[in-house]
């Protein structure tokens, strides 16, 4: 609960623009306490980190419009929640990145989305996909699954679905999503990033190939839904240091490897050290060496 000398909600008009909304986003102490608790991967940021990341939090509540899809209410807490995992990419960069995004969206639970393919003979193929989370380029909004953004994840374990849509959200700077996030005069270095599409290309083709390996090591009658399946794939995938849904394309590469750049930086560190550095130059943050530092 909150204060009673406080509004009841952060977001009493979340829908109208920003320049209608007569109330100031402040997020109060306690509930900025209870979301760090729930976020325990933002250990490594300090406190003065944590003050600017309220900040930035408040300022995107402030902007953007945050709503539940039809009867559902997003509460403050999920509304905080989402907003510190968004702040974080931007901490050190400029929450303009997210000028592009209409709005966040929240769903109760997975959504269902058309989707459409036309193949190399012309034929359309359409069908419908269970989605937990969507980044729409072009002005779209960030549409996330609440079910699925509550679900806590297991410690050490590289996924995070909103650093990932917001990810993707990120690299639309520049037009549709292709793992390439725009290069920021003034914030990035040129010379530091200057490797990223030779070092990205080659990760993304070994981490495929490993992907590769793991599939072809499942039994021949593989069937997902079978449970001792499930798990012997879940033990082979924890081996990796991302997500295998990183080898669908190089722009999931780049959400993916976001994801665990912030959620589980070690492994990805190990396995992919110049991935991790160039995250951490375009990122603008070492989540490794500040964890490490603050020991
Ligand atoms: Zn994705």
């Amino acid at each position: 609960m909150l204060p009673t000398s406080l509004p009841t909600s952060l977001l009493p008009d979340a829908l109208l623009p920003a320049s209608l909304r007569a109330t100031r986003v402040s997020i109060p102490d306690a509930l900025w306490g209870d979301t760090l608790q729930r976020l325990p991967f933002l250990d490594y940021l300090n406190d003065d980190d944590l003050r600017r990341l309220k900040a930035l939090c408040e300022e995107l509540l402030q902007k953007k419009p945050l709503a539940g899809v039809g009867e559902f209410e997003v509460d403050d807490a999920t509304a905080v929640l989402i907003a510190a995992q968004a702040c974080v990419l931007v901490l050190n960069l400029d929450l303009s990145l997210y000028d592009d995004m209409s709005a966040i969206l929240v769903y109760p639970e997975a959504f269902s989305v058309r989707q459409q393919h036309l193949d190399e003979a012309g034929v359309l193929h359409e069908w419908d996909e269970e989605l937990a989370g969507e980044a729409v380029d072009q002005g779209g909004a960030v549409v996330l699954s609440w079910q699925d953004l509550m679900q806590p994840t297991e410690p050490g374990m590289p996924y995070n679905l909103v650093i990932h849509e917001f990810a993707h959200k990120i690299d639309m700077g520049r037009g549709s999503a292709n793992g390439f996030p725009p290069f920021i005069e003034g914030l990035h270095q040129r010379a530091e990033l200057a490797h990223w599409p030779e070092a990205f290309s080659a990760a993304y083709d070994d981490f495929c190939e490993r992907v590769d390996l793991l599939e072809n090591s499942l039994p021949p009658d593989f069937d997902p839904e079978r449970d001792d399946h499930a798990e012997l794939y879940d033990a082979l995938a924890a081996e990796l240091p991302l997500d295998p849904y990183a080898a669908s394309d190089p722009a999931e590469f780049f959400a993916v490897a976001s994801e665990a750049f912030f959620v589980a930086p070690a492994p990805l560190c190990e396995d992919y050290p110049q991935i991790y550095r160039l995250l951490a130059a375009w990122y603008r943050q070492d989540p490794l060496a500040a964890a490490n530092s603050a020991r």
